[in-house]
């Protein structure tokens, strides 16, 4: 497909002479297909993580979440590392001057405080409805220097040495478009936590959102028969939308370095670990996950990827649902290796480029903003950018200078959000392996609970204890296979 699409790119480009309109309307099946996974993604990430999360015991579910986490943030760092190593050695910038490239777009308004806030308070949304469709973004506005009103006259007057103050700014708060993950993440975890404690009580929540659930992965199936015609459109869409090829000449080493860093990354840091914990062929995963990477190289969000990552993890590479129905959907909103390392080489680059020898203090210090800023990056395109300003302003580089990279972002955007699927992916085999025992004991207990009722009981010592045992160690067992079994306590 990705070859049927470059080239039709190739040749429309070649011989199409295509206006702006033309090549606008040339990608619509491509957008079409944007759209539709888009369109899924809300009723997704709410039936996955809630029915996830439900589906174990808050001890379990704890434990997995605690293991993702870890292996969120020790990948992350690891891709930082690999990224500061490959730009310091490497010095793209080293041999040119920013004045040498040229600028792009306008700076991303964003400051290092007010962006931590907005991510801490996304995390708790202030109406549910309006997490679907927005989210709080903090704004500065400058605040002229304080005028004083003269008590006897009309007349406005400065007041003296405001010269000398400096800019005050006030704080305007605003709603933008996009779907507020963090926020529905957040509350559909606390959420499933709850419907999994409430026992019988909560069941038919669970039915629900199972069933929701099991018909959005449906429509999700339906929408990848459409995949291979939106993919060809949108791959030859880009090819023959890019104007400026020169910029590539001038941007190459810093282009090259990311791309060899998302490189070993992807093709040898993930699939190591994945080998020594999992003990399988890391590359056959990968391979199972490839509709998955192509769609993310090709749409630029692994938010809107996640559905086919779904598919792929569970269909193909056969991971535990109650593996995937939290790891995935978390790890798409705050685990992005790809993000990081490109963080990282990018603030470096353009150190390089401003002549600024960076001490050790300031290259920890880039490690830590570019982890933070890649968690704070949304899964959507060429939100690493945006959050690129964190990374900048924490080493004292100006802000206005994510200009020099705005022309090739959209390329690396592709890749980096490839790996940052990739990384997701393999993050589900990982934790599904270390979880093993926690997973057999539950499918165990709930064999136990539909053979026998009675059974347990026998375990258990008496009714109260069974029903109780049941309800908080079991929850709602759901099979690898998905047909649900609920713990059949009530009948005791
Ligand atoms: N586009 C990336 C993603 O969705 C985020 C980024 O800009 O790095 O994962």
């Amino acid at each position: 497909m990705c070859l049927i699409g470059i080239g039709v790119g190739m040749l429309v480009r070649e011989y199409g002479k295509l206006s702006n309109l033309d090549k606008f309307y040339f990608s619509f099946p491509g957008e079409m297909l944007m759209r539709m996974l888009k369109l899924i993604i809300l009723p997704l990430i709410i039936s996955s993580i809630i029915t996830g999360v439900a589906a174990l015991d808050s001890n379990v579910s704890g434990k997995i979440g605690l293991r993702a986490v870890i292996y969120y943030l020790s990948t992350t760092l690891i891709a930082v590392l690999i990224g500061i190593v490959l730009v310091v050695t490497i010095k793209p910038g080293a041999s040119q001057t920013a004045e040498e490239i040229d600028r792009v777009g306008s700076t991303p308004e964003v400051t290092t405080a007010d962006a931590m806030l907005d991510l801490i308070r996304n995390m708790f949304p202030e109406n549910l409805v309006q997490a679907c469709f927005q989210q709080y973004k903090t704004k500065r506005q400058k605040v002229e220097a304080k005028i004083g009103m003269d008590k006897n006259s009309s007349a406005v007057t400065k007041e003296p040495g405001a010269k000398n103050k400096t800019q005050e700014y006030k704080i305007v708060g605003a709603y933008s478009g996009g779907i507020n993950v963090l926020g529905l993440i957040v509350f559909c975890l606390v959420f499933g936590v709850i419907i999994g404690e409430m026992g019988e009580k909560g069941q038919v929540l669970f039915d629900f959102f199972n069933a929701l659930n099991e018909a959005t992965m449906r429509i999700v199936q339906i929408i990848m028969w459409y995949m291979p015609i939106g993919i060809v459109f949108l791959i030859a869409g880009k090819i023959i939308e890019v104007e400026n090829w020169e910029i590539f000449r001038k941007l190459g080493l810093y282009m090259a370095t990311v791309l060899s860093g998302l490189a070993i990354h992807s093709a040898v840091i993930l699939p190591l670990i994945y080998l020594i914990i999992v003990r399988k062929n890391p590359f056959r995963f990968a391979m199972g996950m490839a509709q998955a990477l192509l769609t993310a190289l090709m749409i630029s969000s692994s938010s809107a990827t996640l559905p086919v990552t779904f598919r792929c993890a569970e269909e193909k590479n056969g991971v535990d649902k109650r593996i995937t129905r939290f790891v995935l959907p978390v790890g798409a909103t705050i685990n992005m290796d790809g993000t990081a390392l490109y963080e990282a080489v990018a603030a470096i680059f353009i150190a390089q480029l401003n002549d600024l020898k960076l001490d050790l203090g300031q290259i920890v210090t880039i490690s830590v903003a570019a982890t933070a800023a890649s968690i704070g990056a949304a899964g959507v395109p060429q939100a690493g950018l945006v959050t690129m300003v964190i990374v900048l302003s924490a080493i004292g580089l100006p802000a206005e200078d994510v200009t020099l990279i705005i022309a090739v972002d959209w390329l690396l955007d592709r890749f980096r959000t490839m790996v940052n699927v990739l990384g997701d992916a393999f993050g589900t085999g990982i934790v599904e392996k270390l979880s093993q025992n926690e997973l057999e004991q539950m499918d165990a207990t709930a064999e136990v609970n539909i053979v026998s009722p009675f059974a347990l009981e026998t375990i258990l010592g008496h009714n109260e204890a069974g029903t109780k045992k049941s309800y908080v160690n079991g929850g709602f067992a759901v099979d690898k296979s998905d047909t649900i079994s609920f713990t059949q306590t009530s009948q005791f």
